[in-house]
């Protein structure tokens, strides 16, 4: 039987989310975890503003970016740590005494390589806990008040990667909503692989960028229609949401007809340059 830590333990190594975007996304626990830590190893998903909360501590850059242009990026980072270089850099600072903070976009769990991490810490016999965090799909959804479950037509979730291990694109039907993650840059073939996956061209889909950020965008989309999102969403993360989850409501049934032009997001101003039709591009409500 696996030993779960709880904070009480004399933890030394804290995996903790840092939600999908602005720095008060983090959970009070995570803040927490924070302000004790020595060392931060973080990863450029996460909120530089973080950084108030340990402004003591010794932040390390490990960011292997998955997409590229992201205006927040920190400056002077990695492009390509190595997994095996983080996974050292956990243990020694670990063995050096320090409290570490490994700080992860969103959730750890979710599409974070935290498997390496926890299995290189326990090799080296060495305390950890995991801290979740808000996961982007979770964000988007905010975003655009599209719940991803609907009562009697959407009874499952997915959170999917559109990227195999191999780097290639793929798409799969798994769930009445399915929420992809690292499609951003190749929308449309990812319209091709869904309809190929069984999705009706007609099934709605959201596209939400920088979920949890001020910028955040948002636009509506059929499977059919995927592509028209690709150059507004550019060069940010992006989360497509597909199905009962992305149909806006009172109309959540897959392959309901959606692409109508209405807004994803209520209230706001949309945001120059307008997004083709007929997708709109909204931000939240200041
Ligand atoms: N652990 C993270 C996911 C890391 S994988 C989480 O739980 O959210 C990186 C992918 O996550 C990106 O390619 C993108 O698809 C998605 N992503 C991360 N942050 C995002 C955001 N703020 N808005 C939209 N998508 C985001």
């Amino acid at each position: 039987m696996t030993r779960v830590a709880t904070p009480g333990d004399d933890v030394r190594v804290a995996f903790v989310g840092a939600g999908p975007g602005e720095a008060d996304l983090i959970t009070v626990r995570g803040a927490a975890r924070l302000q004790d830590a020595d060392v931060v190893l973080f990863d450029s998903l996460a909120d530089p503003a973080l950084r108030q909360l340990a402004p003591n501590a010794r932040w390390i850059d490990v960011g292997k970016r998955g997409f590229s242009g992201v205006p927040h990026a920190p400056r002077g980072g990695h492009e390509n740590t190595g997994q095996d270089t983080i996974n050292a850099l956990l243990v020694k600072h670990a063995q050096s005494g320090a409290r570490v903070v490994r700080l992860k976009g969103g959730d750890p769990s979710v599409f974070g390589r935290l498997e390496e991490e926890l299995e290189a810490l326990a090799a080296a016999g060495i305390e950890c806990e995991v801290v979740p965090g808000v996961t982007a799909a979770l964000a988007a959804a905010a975003a655009t008040q599209r719940p991803l479950t609907r009562r009697g037509a959407g009874r499952s979730v997915a959170l999917t990667t559109a990227m195999t291990k191999a780097g290639e694109l793929a798409a799969g039907r798994h769930a009445d909503t399915e929420s992809f993650y690292m499609a951003g840059k190749q929308l449309a073939a990812l319209a091709r692989r869904l309809v190929a996956a069984g999705w009706p061209a007609q099934t709605p889909v959201l596209v939400v960028s920088r979920a949890g950020w001020r910028d955040q965008l948002a636009s509506e989309h059929a499977v059919a229609t995927l592509g028209d999102a690709t150059v507004l969403h550019s060069g940010r993360p992006t989360i497509v949401t597909v199905g009962v989850g992305a149909a806006a409501l009172g109309a959540a049934t897959i392959g309901a007809a959606h692409d109508d032009g209405r807004a994803a997001t209520p209230a706001a101003p949309t945001p120059e340059p307008a997004a083709p039709a007929p997708t709109r591009a909204t931000t939240p409500t200041p």
